[in-house]
């Protein structure tokens, strides 16, 4: 296995990466509420989930990874407030919320498929959970963490001493920060439910120790990572939203329920803006992967676009933004793709396409630094037409999952051409986007003897047979 290193929330520091169990990696990531479409930041931060797991196979590892899908208990606000997202969705579209779940659930993996994100080893699902969710919830009673008030079951967060641990915020801070109490058995405001009771008309309710009642949000994610990943595991991903409220207290359940601590390495991705603002469906903002390819974008454009920024930075949403990756991308493998039938390289080439190839696994093993992954392989790209680039970006695909290497997500050129034609086009162009107008020179008059003429854009090029 080769040597990675990820920055840790809990640590706040790049670590060496050391699973419990090598060569296996054991790893949960928080999955989707599925009461809508996911929107395209919710799908950057499983694009980091993908860079992560592609990075770890990659070095060798086997990965264990457990997604869940929430179908209950996620009320409108992170906290205890409001009504069950599934419900109101339900309601609303005048379904039931399996309807609902199944529906979207089913969107979701069409999206993850598209945006070349491979699926998690295992997907589970909170409404197949319960009874373990309600087991667990009766050991932290058990144990002394638990409480129970009118309307449900409450952890007393003043019992776990460790409470705010990876938000480095403390109680008082939570106390402080929880909005004032609309439940005033609460022994703390920002006591939150571990169950609650069902009020007569809530559509989802299961039997329990405490009457008919659903799970609070937070305990199917520390129920289902015990359940398939045991009592220690390796990395739990999630949004940068989630490390206040949701992982506070995952790990506030999970380490009173053990005794000691489950995760060990705890990675987030940073969110996506657009416009430079929130996404919020009143600014008519929020994106799907459909809405991108009614607008002409190819999913892989957008991961592309995703991969360009590294996953601790925000990341602005543009149009604009969307098209210059869009471009970039098409370029990018356009050069690969039309390596496939090029010569092979002299030594001091492949020599060089070997450094970068290396480069851009360096780069992905440095805390997923992907910017400068993509920086590397745009410097082999840009090499002299070879089949050993073609090669290297075929088993580099495995990491980036950007499909580099199949010829027809290629814009350009326009016109059918020979390969060795459509090489020196895309050589020209990328000598022209690095200002080298001699080199740039010099292949149009190759293009010219070969009977093609080429015409420049802005954006890219036309050929043309003369
Ligand atoms: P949800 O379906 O609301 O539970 O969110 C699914 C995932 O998307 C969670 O991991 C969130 O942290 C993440 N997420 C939500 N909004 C954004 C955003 N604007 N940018 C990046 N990730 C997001
Ligand atoms: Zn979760």
């Amino acid at each position: 296995m080769d040597k990675l290193q990820f920055y840790n929330t809990l640590t706040r520091k790049k670590e060496e990466f050391t699973p419990v169990n090598p060569p296996l990696v054991t790893m949960y990531s928080c999955g989707p509420t599925v009461y809508n479409y996911a929107h395209i930041g919710n799908l950057r931060t499983y694009v980091f989930m993908d860079e992560l797991r592609r990075t770890l196979k990659f070095a060798g590892y086997k990965t264990k990874s457990v997604m869940n899908i929430t179908d209950v208990g996620h009320l409108t606000s992170d906290g205890d407030d409001g009504e069950d997202k599934m419900q109101t969705a339900a309601k609303k579209q005048n379904k039931s919320p399996e309807q609902i779940a199944a529906f979207y659930s089913e969107v979701f993996f069409k999206d993850l498929e598209r945006l070349n994100i491979l699926k998690p080893e295992i997907i589970a699902k909170a409404t197949d959970n319960i009874d373990e969710m309600i087991d667990f919830v009766k050991t932290l009673c058990e144990k002394g963490y638990g409480y129970e008030t009118d309307d449900g079951i409450y952890f007393d967060i003043s019992k776990f001493d460790e409470y705010g641990k990876l938000s480095r915020c403390n109680i008082e801070d939570a106390l402080a920060g929880a909005r004032v109490a609309v439940n005033t058995q609460k022994r703390h405001p920002a006591d939150f439910a571990l169950w609650k009771k069902a009020e007569k008309n809530h559509i989802m309710q299961w039997q329990s120790p405490w009457g008919m009642g659903y799970p609070g949000w937070h305990i199917e994610c520390s129920t289902m990572s015990k359940k398939f990943l045991g009592e220690r595991f390796d990395i739990h991903t999630g949004g940068v939203d989630h490390i206040p409220i949701h992982h506070e207290n995952e790990i506030a359940q999970s380490e009173a329920y053990e005794g000691h601590k489950v995760v060990n390495t705890w990675m987030h991705g940073e969110f996506m803006l657009v416009d430079g603002g929130k996404m919020s469906k009143s600014l008519g903002n929020v994106y799907t992967v459909d809405d991108l390819i009614a607008r002409g974008y190819s999913p892989l454009a957008f991961r592309y676009f995703c991969l360009n920024t590294h996953y601790r930075n925000k990341l602005n949403f543009t149009f604009d933004g969307l098209s210059g990756a869009a471009t970039a991308y098409n370029r990018l493998c356009g050069l690969i793709s039309a390596c496939k039938t090029a010569p092979h390289a002299d030594n001091n080439t492949a020599q060089k396409v070997a450094e970068q190839k290396a480069a851009v696994i360096a780069a992905v093993y440095d805390d997923l630094n992907y910017p400068l992954a993509l920086g590397e392989l745009w410097t082999m790209a840009k090499l002299p037409a070879c089949r050993e680039i073609y090669d290297a970006a075929e088993v580099l695909n495995a990491v980036l999952g950007l499909d580099l290497h199949v010829p027809h997500v290629s814009a350009a050129p326009t016109v059918e051409a020979p390969d060795e034609v459509k090489q020196i086009a895309e050589q020209r162009f990328a000598a022209r986007q690095n200002k080298d107008w001699a080199t740039s020179d010099e292949l149009r008059n190759k293009l010219d003897a070969l009977g093609y003429a080429v015409l420049d854009s802005k954006t890219g090029y036309e050929l043309k047979k003369k």
